[in-house]
Protein backbone atom coordinates (compact mmCIF):
# COMPACT_ATOMS: atom_id res chain seq x y z
CA UNK A 1 0.00 0.00 0.00
CA UNK A 2 1.21 3.12 -1.31
CA UNK A 3 1.59 6.45 1.74
CA UNK A 4 -0.27 9.49 1.35
CA UNK A 5 2.01 12.44 1.60
CA UNK A 6 0.30 14.89 3.64
CA UNK A 7 0.26 18.35 1.70
CA UNK A 8 0.66 21.16 4.36
CA UNK A 9 -0.04 24.36 2.86
CA UNK A 10 1.47 27.37 4.75
CA UNK A 11 0.60 30.09 1.83
CA UNK A 12 -0.94 31.89 4.25
CA UNK A 13 1.42 32.30 7.07
CA UNK A 14 5.31 31.63 5.26
CA UNK A 15 3.72 33.37 2.30
CA UNK A 16 2.07 35.88 3.28
CA UNK A 17 4.91 37.24 4.94
CA UNK A 18 6.85 38.26 1.65
CA UNK A 19 7.15 42.06 1.54
CA UNK A 20 4.34 43.65 -0.07
CA UNK A 21 2.38 40.49 -0.04
CA UNK A 22 0.14 41.08 3.10
CA UNK A 23 -3.43 39.72 2.81
CA UNK A 24 -6.44 41.22 5.09
CA UNK A 25 -8.62 38.49 6.83
CA UNK A 26 -11.17 38.51 4.04
CA UNK A 27 -8.54 37.60 1.56
CA UNK A 28 -6.87 35.30 3.80
CA UNK A 29 -10.45 33.62 4.17
CA UNK A 30 -11.07 33.13 0.53
CA UNK A 31 -7.95 31.78 0.01
CA UNK A 32 -8.86 28.85 2.81
CA UNK A 33 -12.06 27.99 1.13
CA UNK A 34 -9.61 27.49 -1.97
CA UNK A 35 -7.28 25.83 -0.56
CA UNK A 36 -9.98 23.65 1.09
CA UNK A 37 -11.38 22.79 -2.06
CA UNK A 38 -8.00 21.66 -3.65
CA UNK A 39 -8.02 19.37 -0.70
CA UNK A 40 -4.69 20.22 1.14
CA UNK A 41 -4.49 18.22 4.29
CA UNK A 42 -3.32 21.00 6.63
CA UNK A 43 -3.95 24.68 6.08
CA UNK A 44 -0.65 27.14 8.27
CA UNK A 45 -3.51 30.02 8.60
CA UNK A 46 -1.04 32.16 10.13
CA UNK A 47 0.90 32.97 12.99
CA UNK A 48 -1.76 34.10 15.61
CA UNK A 49 0.47 36.23 18.13
CA UNK A 50 2.09 38.04 15.68
CA UNK A 51 -0.79 40.86 15.57
CA UNK A 52 -4.50 40.60 16.73
CA UNK A 53 -5.72 40.81 12.58
CA UNK A 54 -3.66 37.74 12.20
CA UNK A 55 -5.06 36.21 15.32
CA UNK A 56 -8.81 36.78 14.14
CA UNK A 57 -8.11 35.81 10.57
CA UNK A 58 -6.69 32.41 11.91
CA UNK A 59 -9.83 32.15 14.49
CA UNK A 60 -12.26 32.85 11.25
CA UNK A 61 -10.49 30.07 9.04
CA UNK A 62 -10.62 27.73 11.99
CA UNK A 63 -14.54 28.32 12.61
CA UNK A 64 -15.39 28.39 9.34
CA UNK A 65 -13.58 25.91 7.14
CA UNK A 66 -14.05 22.61 7.18
CA UNK A 67 -11.94 19.40 5.97
CA UNK A 68 -8.41 20.34 6.18
CA UNK A 69 -6.68 20.40 9.90
CA UNK A 70 -5.86 24.08 10.71
CA UNK A 71 -2.68 25.08 11.88
CA UNK A 72 -1.26 27.86 13.55
CA UNK A 73 2.29 28.89 14.33
CA UNK A 74 3.94 29.83 17.19
CA UNK A 75 7.30 30.13 18.93
CA UNK A 76 8.54 28.32 22.36
CA UNK A 77 6.78 30.87 24.36
CA UNK A 78 3.93 29.93 26.20
CA UNK A 79 2.10 33.25 25.00
CA UNK A 80 2.50 32.61 21.90
CA UNK A 81 0.94 28.91 22.18
CA UNK A 82 -1.79 30.12 24.22
CA UNK A 83 -2.83 32.94 21.55
CA UNK A 84 -2.42 29.47 18.81
CA UNK A 85 -4.48 27.62 20.49
CA UNK A 86 -6.86 29.88 21.65
CA UNK A 87 -7.07 30.86 17.27
CA UNK A 88 -7.47 27.29 16.10
CA UNK A 89 -9.66 25.66 19.03
CA UNK A 90 -12.55 26.33 16.76
CA UNK A 91 -11.51 23.93 13.84
CA UNK A 92 -12.67 20.46 14.05
CA UNK A 93 -8.82 19.80 13.46
CA UNK A 94 -6.66 21.78 15.28
CA UNK A 95 -2.94 21.53 15.06
CA UNK A 96 0.06 23.93 16.67
CA UNK A 97 3.03 24.09 15.41
CA UNK A 98 5.40 25.37 17.22
CA UNK A 99 9.50 25.85 16.31
CA UNK A 100 12.89 27.12 18.22
CA UNK A 101 16.27 27.52 15.71
CA UNK A 102 18.96 24.64 16.68
CA UNK A 103 21.64 25.55 14.23
CA UNK A 104 25.15 26.80 16.37
CA UNK A 105 24.31 30.44 14.70
CA UNK A 106 20.42 30.87 15.70
CA UNK A 107 21.72 29.90 19.09
CA UNK A 108 24.70 31.45 19.55
CA UNK A 109 24.00 33.99 17.45
CA UNK A 110 20.32 35.06 17.52
CA UNK A 111 19.08 33.51 21.02
CA UNK A 112 22.24 33.91 22.72
CA UNK A 113 21.74 30.68 24.68
CA UNK A 114 23.08 27.44 24.48
CA UNK A 115 22.28 23.82 23.69
CA UNK A 116 20.90 22.42 26.70
CA UNK A 117 18.35 25.36 27.46
CA UNK A 118 17.27 25.26 24.12
CA UNK A 119 16.33 21.80 24.19
CA UNK A 120 14.68 22.16 27.76
CA UNK A 121 12.61 25.38 26.41
CA UNK A 122 11.67 22.81 23.24
CA UNK A 123 10.55 19.81 25.21
CA UNK A 124 8.28 22.22 27.76
CA UNK A 125 6.51 23.85 24.81
CA UNK A 126 5.55 20.71 23.08
CA UNK A 127 4.40 19.39 26.43
CA UNK A 128 2.72 22.82 27.16
CA UNK A 129 0.72 22.52 23.93
CA UNK A 130 -0.04 18.94 23.83
CA UNK A 131 -1.96 20.02 27.09
CA UNK A 132 -3.68 22.30 25.17
CA UNK A 133 -3.81 20.60 21.25
CA UNK A 134 -4.14 16.69 20.36
CA UNK A 135 -1.82 17.33 17.08
CA UNK A 136 1.20 19.20 18.23
CA UNK A 137 4.18 20.03 14.91
CA UNK A 138 7.81 20.87 16.36
CA UNK A 139 9.97 22.48 14.23
CA UNK A 140 14.12 22.53 14.74
CA UNK A 141 14.49 25.67 12.48
CA UNK A 142 17.28 25.63 10.73
CA UNK A 143 18.03 21.74 10.73
CA UNK A 144 19.75 21.26 7.51
CA UNK A 145 22.44 23.76 9.19
CA UNK A 146 22.33 21.87 12.89
CA UNK A 147 25.17 19.66 14.41
CA UNK A 148 23.67 16.23 13.58
CA UNK A 149 23.75 14.89 17.19
CA UNK A 150 22.26 17.44 18.78
CA UNK A 151 19.36 17.28 15.86
CA UNK A 152 18.93 13.40 16.84
CA UNK A 153 18.64 14.39 20.40
CA UNK A 154 16.14 17.40 20.07
CA UNK A 155 13.86 15.27 17.70
CA UNK A 156 13.81 12.56 19.91
CA UNK A 157 13.13 14.31 22.60
CA UNK A 158 9.93 16.37 21.71
CA UNK A 159 8.51 13.52 19.97
CA UNK A 160 8.68 11.69 23.86
CA UNK A 161 6.91 14.93 24.89
CA UNK A 162 4.58 15.16 22.73
CA UNK A 163 5.19 16.24 18.84
CA UNK A 164 3.68 13.41 16.47
CA UNK A 165 4.88 15.69 13.18
CA UNK A 166 8.62 16.71 13.50
CA UNK A 167 9.29 19.17 10.61
CA UNK A 168 13.08 19.38 9.09
CA UNK A 169 13.21 22.92 7.67
CA UNK A 170 15.93 24.32 5.32
CA UNK A 171 15.62 27.15 6.53
CA UNK A 172 17.94 29.04 4.55
CA UNK A 173 17.66 26.49 0.73
CA UNK A 174 20.96 25.60 1.31
CA UNK A 175 20.84 22.45 1.37
CA UNK A 176 21.61 19.84 -2.19
CA UNK A 177 19.17 16.92 -2.84
CA UNK A 178 21.37 13.75 -1.98
CA UNK A 179 22.71 15.78 1.39
CA UNK A 180 18.97 16.11 2.08
CA UNK A 181 18.10 12.91 1.82
CA UNK A 182 20.67 11.88 3.87
CA UNK A 183 19.90 14.11 6.71
CA UNK A 184 16.36 12.34 6.33
CA UNK A 185 17.85 8.76 6.58
CA UNK A 186 20.30 9.94 9.25
CA UNK A 187 17.36 10.75 11.71
CA UNK A 188 15.12 7.68 11.02
CA UNK A 189 18.43 5.60 11.61
CA UNK A 190 19.58 7.70 15.09
CA UNK A 191 16.21 9.10 16.75
CA UNK A 192 15.13 5.52 18.33
CA UNK A 193 11.27 6.65 18.86
CA UNK A 194 10.96 8.02 15.00
CA UNK A 195 8.47 5.30 14.48
CA UNK A 196 5.85 7.59 16.53
CA UNK A 197 6.01 10.63 14.37
CA UNK A 198 5.74 11.61 11.20
CA UNK A 199 8.95 13.83 9.81
CA UNK A 200 7.97 16.46 7.42
CA UNK A 201 10.20 19.33 5.31
CA UNK A 202 10.23 22.73 4.53
CA UNK A 203 12.40 23.56 2.16
CA UNK A 204 13.46 27.10 1.04
CA UNK A 205 14.49 27.91 -2.75
CA UNK A 206 17.37 29.95 -2.23
CA UNK A 207 19.28 27.52 -4.90
CA UNK A 208 16.16 26.40 -6.99
CA UNK A 209 16.11 23.38 -5.26
CA UNK A 210 13.63 23.48 -2.91
CA UNK A 211 11.51 20.52 -4.62
CA UNK A 212 14.02 18.75 -5.62
CA UNK A 213 15.16 18.90 -1.67
CA UNK A 214 11.79 17.76 -0.63
CA UNK A 215 10.84 15.12 -3.32
CA UNK A 216 14.40 13.96 -2.22
CA UNK A 217 13.50 13.52 1.18
CA UNK A 218 10.15 11.67 0.03
CA UNK A 219 12.32 9.31 -1.44
CA UNK A 220 14.45 8.75 2.06
CA UNK A 221 10.91 9.01 4.07
CA UNK A 222 9.35 11.75 4.76
CA UNK A 223 5.04 11.76 4.38
CA UNK A 224 4.83 15.28 4.67
CA UNK A 225 6.01 18.47 2.70
CA UNK A 226 5.57 21.77 3.74
CA UNK A 227 4.37 24.08 0.26
CA UNK A 228 3.21 27.27 -0.95
CA UNK A 229 0.93 28.04 -4.35
CA UNK A 230 2.91 29.65 -6.52
CA UNK A 231 6.52 28.47 -4.51
CA UNK A 232 5.81 32.10 -3.07
CA UNK A 233 7.54 32.78 0.37
CA UNK A 234 10.54 34.49 2.07
CA UNK A 235 13.10 35.63 -0.49
CA UNK A 236 12.94 33.11 -3.48
CA UNK A 237 10.44 30.99 -2.11
CA UNK A 238 9.05 28.21 -0.25
CA UNK A 239 8.67 24.67 -1.98
CA UNK A 240 5.72 24.91 -4.92
CA UNK A 241 2.72 22.88 -4.02
CA UNK A 242 1.88 22.71 -7.85
CA UNK A 243 4.99 21.18 -9.02
CA UNK A 244 5.78 19.23 -5.79
CA UNK A 245 2.14 17.29 -6.45
CA UNK A 246 2.44 17.30 -10.55
CA UNK A 247 5.99 15.68 -9.69
CA UNK A 248 4.54 12.96 -7.88
CA UNK A 249 1.59 12.28 -10.06
CA UNK A 250 2.93 12.37 -13.26
CA UNK A 251 6.00 10.50 -12.25
CA UNK A 252 3.88 7.88 -9.98
CA UNK A 253 5.86 5.08 -12.02
CA UNK A 254 8.93 6.48 -9.96
CA UNK A 255 7.35 7.65 -6.59
CA UNK A 256 5.03 4.42 -6.37
CA UNK A 257 5.51 4.47 -2.64
CA UNK A 258 3.42 7.32 -2.12
CA UNK A 259 0.34 9.68 -3.34
CA UNK A 260 -1.37 12.87 -2.98
CA UNK A 261 -5.08 13.66 -2.58
CA UNK A 262 -4.65 17.03 -4.29
CA UNK A 263 -7.56 17.89 -6.16
CA UNK A 264 -5.38 19.19 -8.90
CA UNK A 265 -8.35 20.37 -11.35
CA UNK A 266 -8.31 23.64 -8.82
CA UNK A 267 -4.63 24.50 -9.39
CA UNK A 268 -4.84 27.02 -12.00
CA UNK A 269 -7.65 28.26 -10.27
CA UNK A 270 -5.88 28.80 -7.01
CA UNK A 271 -2.62 29.85 -8.61
CA UNK A 272 -4.64 32.67 -10.56
CA UNK A 273 -6.32 33.62 -7.01
CA UNK A 274 -3.17 33.84 -4.78
CA UNK A 275 -1.31 35.59 -8.04
CA UNK A 276 -3.96 38.49 -8.05
CA UNK A 277 -4.87 38.44 -4.01
CA UNK A 278 -0.53 39.14 -3.17
CA UNK A 279 -0.25 41.26 -6.36
CA UNK A 280 2.64 38.91 -7.02
CA UNK A 281 2.42 37.99 -10.24
CA UNK A 282 3.91 34.32 -11.55
CA UNK A 283 6.68 33.99 -14.20
CA UNK A 284 5.39 32.95 -17.36
CA UNK A 285 7.84 30.47 -17.85
CA UNK A 286 7.24 29.30 -14.57
CA UNK A 287 6.25 25.69 -14.39
CA UNK A 288 2.84 23.99 -14.24
CA UNK A 289 1.24 27.61 -13.65
CA UNK A 290 2.84 30.02 -15.48
CA UNK A 291 1.33 31.74 -18.80
CA UNK A 292 3.37 29.37 -20.83
CA UNK A 293 3.85 26.11 -19.75
CA UNK A 294 1.46 24.88 -22.16
CA UNK A 295 2.03 27.23 -25.39
CA UNK A 296 3.97 25.67 -28.09
CA UNK A 297 5.29 28.18 -30.62
CA UNK A 298 7.89 26.28 -32.78
CA UNK A 299 6.09 24.38 -35.60
CA UNK A 300 6.96 21.36 -34.74
CA UNK A 301 6.30 21.07 -31.24
CA UNK A 302 2.70 22.31 -32.24
CA UNK A 303 2.30 20.27 -35.07
CA UNK A 304 3.20 17.11 -32.81
CA UNK A 305 0.74 18.07 -30.01
CA UNK A 306 -1.88 18.83 -32.49
CA UNK A 307 -1.42 14.94 -33.77
CA UNK A 308 -0.61 13.82 -30.08
CA UNK A 309 -0.68 15.59 -27.08
CA UNK A 310 1.81 14.08 -25.79
CA UNK A 311 4.54 14.13 -27.58
CA UNK A 312 5.52 17.11 -26.27
CA UNK A 313 3.43 17.55 -23.20
CA UNK A 314 3.87 15.31 -20.42
CA UNK A 315 0.56 17.07 -18.47
CA UNK A 316 -2.73 17.36 -19.79
CA UNK A 317 -3.84 20.87 -19.27
CA UNK A 318 -6.97 19.95 -18.05
CA UNK A 319 -5.65 18.17 -15.15
CA UNK A 320 -4.77 21.58 -13.60
CA UNK A 321 -7.72 23.40 -14.57
CA UNK A 322 -6.76 25.12 -17.56
CA UNK A 323 -10.01 25.03 -19.53
CA UNK A 324 -9.77 25.20 -23.69
CA UNK A 325 -12.19 27.80 -23.69
CA UNK A 326 -14.89 26.40 -25.91
CA UNK A 327 -17.69 29.81 -26.13
CA UNK A 328 -16.50 32.71 -26.09
CA UNK A 329 -19.10 35.51 -25.39
CA UNK A 330 -19.89 38.10 -28.34
CA UNK A 331 -21.73 41.45 -27.69
CA UNK A 332 -25.07 39.65 -28.76
CA UNK A 333 -24.50 37.19 -25.96
CA UNK A 334 -27.61 37.79 -23.60
CA UNK A 335 -27.70 37.59 -19.56
CA UNK A 336 -28.22 33.77 -19.39
CA UNK A 337 -25.08 33.51 -21.62
CA UNK A 338 -22.79 35.34 -19.16
CA UNK A 339 -24.39 33.82 -16.25
CA UNK A 340 -23.94 30.50 -17.69
CA UNK A 341 -20.08 31.03 -18.33
CA UNK A 342 -19.45 32.91 -15.09
CA UNK A 343 -20.94 29.39 -13.25
CA UNK A 344 -18.68 27.45 -15.31
CA UNK A 345 -15.71 29.86 -14.23
CA UNK A 346 -16.96 29.29 -10.06
CA UNK A 347 -18.65 32.63 -9.72
CA UNK A 348 -22.47 32.21 -8.91
CA UNK A 349 -24.00 35.35 -9.58
CA UNK A 350 -27.60 36.72 -9.42
CA UNK A 351 -29.70 39.61 -9.55
CA UNK A 352 -28.36 42.93 -9.37
CA UNK A 353 -25.23 41.89 -9.05
CA UNK A 354 -25.65 40.26 -12.35
CA UNK A 355 -27.21 43.25 -14.21
CA UNK A 356 -24.11 45.39 -13.14
CA UNK A 357 -21.58 42.66 -14.35
CA UNK A 358 -23.81 42.66 -17.49
CA UNK A 359 -23.18 46.09 -18.04
CA UNK A 360 -19.92 46.00 -17.39
CA UNK A 361 -19.64 43.06 -19.90
CA UNK A 362 -21.10 44.71 -22.86
CA UNK A 363 -19.15 47.49 -22.54
CA UNK A 364 -16.10 45.08 -22.77
CA UNK A 365 -17.46 42.87 -25.53
CA UNK A 366 -18.53 45.88 -27.48
CA UNK A 367 -14.70 46.95 -27.70
CA UNK A 368 -13.62 43.39 -28.59
CA UNK A 369 -16.03 41.61 -29.84
CA UNK A 370 -14.77 38.24 -28.43
CA UNK A 371 -15.24 37.65 -24.67
CA UNK A 372 -13.19 34.90 -23.18
CA UNK A 373 -12.90 33.39 -19.66
CA UNK A 374 -9.41 35.45 -19.20
CA UNK A 375 -11.29 38.31 -19.67
CA UNK A 376 -14.48 37.66 -17.42
CA UNK A 377 -12.10 36.41 -14.98
CA UNK A 378 -10.43 40.01 -15.26
CA UNK A 379 -13.92 41.60 -15.29
CA UNK A 380 -14.70 39.73 -12.02
CA UNK A 381 -11.59 40.30 -9.93
CA UNK A 382 -12.61 43.89 -10.17
CA UNK A 383 -16.19 43.91 -9.87
CA UNK A 384 -16.06 41.56 -6.58
CA UNK A 385 -14.76 42.99 -3.93
CA UNK A 386 -13.47 41.36 -0.64
CA UNK A 387 -14.04 44.93 1.67
CA UNK A 388 -16.79 47.30 1.99
CA UNK A 389 -16.23 49.78 -0.81
CA UNK A 390 -16.01 53.19 0.78
CA UNK A 391 -15.30 54.53 -2.80
CA UNK A 392 -16.83 53.67 -5.98
CA UNK A 393 -15.52 54.48 -9.56
CA UNK A 394 -18.15 56.19 -11.63
CA UNK A 395 -16.22 57.57 -14.69
CA UNK A 396 -12.52 59.10 -15.43
CA UNK A 397 -12.14 61.59 -18.57
CA UNK A 398 -8.37 62.38 -19.52
CA UNK A 399 -7.43 64.66 -22.11
CA UNK A 400 -3.56 64.08 -22.74
CA UNK A 401 -1.12 64.20 -25.58
CA UNK A 402 2.81 64.48 -26.37
CA UNK A 403 2.87 68.50 -26.84
CA UNK A 404 0.27 69.74 -24.11
CA UNK A 405 0.12 68.50 -19.92
CA UNK A 406 -2.39 66.00 -18.95
CA UNK A 407 -5.80 67.42 -17.91
CA UNK A 408 -8.49 64.05 -16.11
CA UNK A 409 -11.54 64.23 -14.37
CA UNK A 410 -12.55 61.87 -12.16
CA UNK A 411 -15.94 61.04 -10.91
CA UNK A 412 -16.34 59.09 -7.59
CA UNK A 413 -19.10 57.52 -6.17
CA UNK A 414 -19.42 57.85 -1.73
CA UNK A 415 -22.35 57.28 0.09
CA UNK A 416 -24.67 57.46 -3.42
CA UNK A 417 -23.24 60.76 -4.10
CA UNK A 418 -20.76 61.62 -6.86
CA UNK A 419 -17.60 63.48 -6.39
CA UNK A 420 -15.85 65.10 -9.27
CA UNK A 421 -12.52 66.75 -8.88
CA UNK A 422 -9.93 67.24 -11.57
CA UNK A 423 -5.72 67.90 -11.86
CA UNK A 424 -3.68 69.00 -14.40
CA UNK A 425 0.23 67.75 -14.41
CA UNK A 426 2.89 65.42 -16.11
CA UNK A 427 0.95 62.06 -17.37
CA UNK A 428 -2.73 60.78 -17.17
CA UNK A 429 -2.09 58.13 -14.45
CA UNK A 430 -0.60 60.30 -12.26
CA UNK A 431 -3.00 62.97 -12.99
CA UNK A 432 -6.11 60.46 -12.40
CA UNK A 433 -3.97 59.65 -9.14
CA UNK A 434 -3.69 63.49 -7.95
CA UNK A 435 -7.51 63.63 -8.64
CA UNK A 436 -8.15 60.31 -6.71
CA UNK A 437 -6.16 62.20 -3.38
CA UNK A 438 -8.16 65.51 -4.21
CA UNK A 439 -12.02 63.59 -3.90
CA UNK A 440 -10.41 60.80 -1.08
CA UNK A 441 -8.33 63.21 0.72
CA UNK A 442 -5.53 60.16 1.89
CA UNK A 443 -2.78 60.66 -0.16
CA UNK A 444 -1.55 57.73 -0.43
CA UNK A 445 2.63 56.71 -1.49
CA UNK A 446 2.76 54.48 -4.73
CA UNK A 447 5.51 51.92 -4.40
CA UNK A 448 4.60 49.54 -7.21
CA UNK A 449 2.86 50.23 -10.23
CA UNK A 450 2.48 46.93 -12.77
CA UNK A 451 0.79 46.55 -15.53
CA UNK A 452 -0.48 43.24 -17.62
CA UNK A 453 -3.04 42.32 -21.08
CA UNK A 454 -5.37 39.25 -19.88
CA UNK A 455 -5.40 38.02 -23.81
CA UNK A 456 -3.99 39.40 -26.59
CA UNK A 457 -4.63 42.00 -29.22
CA UNK A 458 -4.49 45.73 -28.99
CA UNK A 459 -8.27 45.76 -27.36
CA UNK A 460 -7.39 43.27 -24.70
CA UNK A 461 -8.62 43.96 -21.41
CA UNK A 462 -5.08 45.36 -18.78
CA UNK A 463 -5.04 44.50 -15.58
CA UNK A 464 -3.57 46.96 -12.87
CA UNK A 465 -1.48 45.78 -9.81
CA UNK A 466 -0.46 48.81 -7.71
CA UNK A 467 1.16 48.52 -4.24
CA UNK A 468 0.70 51.89 -1.61
CA UNK A 469 2.48 52.14 1.40
CA UNK A 470 0.61 52.67 4.49
CA UNK A 471 2.19 53.13 7.90
CA UNK A 472 4.40 49.88 8.26
CA UNK A 473 2.07 48.15 5.91
CA UNK A 474 1.92 47.45 2.33
CA UNK A 475 -1.38 47.09 0.33
CA UNK A 476 -2.45 46.06 -2.77
CA UNK A 477 -5.18 47.09 -5.36
CA UNK A 478 -6.30 45.52 -8.49
CA UNK A 479 -8.17 47.12 -11.64
CA UNK A 480 -8.72 45.76 -15.27
CA UNK A 481 -10.30 47.55 -18.06
CA UNK A 482 -9.65 48.09 -22.04
CA UNK A 483 -8.57 51.64 -21.16
CA UNK A 484 -5.56 51.48 -19.30
CA UNK A 485 -5.93 54.38 -17.23
CA UNK A 486 -9.63 53.48 -16.25
CA UNK A 487 -7.64 50.27 -14.90
CA UNK A 488 -5.04 52.38 -13.02
CA UNK A 489 -7.58 54.27 -11.44
CA UNK A 490 -9.73 51.30 -10.44
CA UNK A 491 -6.76 49.87 -9.02
CA UNK A 492 -6.13 53.07 -7.44
CA UNK A 493 -9.94 53.27 -5.63
CA UNK A 494 -9.23 49.70 -4.58
CA UNK A 495 -5.97 50.74 -3.04
CA UNK A 496 -8.15 53.51 -1.13
CA UNK A 497 -10.44 51.25 0.14
CA UNK A 498 -8.68 48.73 1.25
CA UNK A 499 -6.67 51.64 3.14
CA UNK A 500 -9.86 53.16 4.66
CA UNK A 501 -10.70 49.50 5.55
CA UNK A 502 -7.34 48.73 7.16
CA UNK A 503 -7.27 52.04 9.15
CA UNK A 504 -10.20 51.20 10.40
CA UNK A 505 -9.86 48.20 12.52
ZN1 LIG B 1 9.80 29.01 5.74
Amino acid sequence: MPDKIIIFDTTLRDAEQTPGAALNGTEKFEIAKHLAQLNVDVIEAGFPRSSPSDFEAVQRISNEIEGPEICALSRVIDQDITDAWNAIKGSPKPRIHTFVGTSEIHIKGIMRSDQDTVLKKAIAAVQYARSLCQTVEFSPMDAARTEPQYLYEVVEATIEAGAMIINIPDTVGYAIPSEFGQLITGILKNVTNIDQATISVHCHNDLGLAVANSLEAVKNGARQIECTVNGLGERAGNTSMEEIVMAIKTRGGHFDQVYTEINTKEIVPISRLVSRLMGISVAPNKAIVGSNAFAHSSGIHQDGVIKQRDTFEIIDPEDVGLKESQIILSPRSGRNALRHRLDVLGYQIEGEQLDKIYDRFLVVAEKKKEVHDADLDAIMSDEVRSIPETYIFEYIQVLSGTRISATTTVGLQNQGKIIEKSTAGEGPVDTAYKAIDLITNLPLKLVDYNIKSVTEGKDAIGEVTIKVQNGAHLVTGYGASTDVIEASARAYVDVVNKVIYQNSR
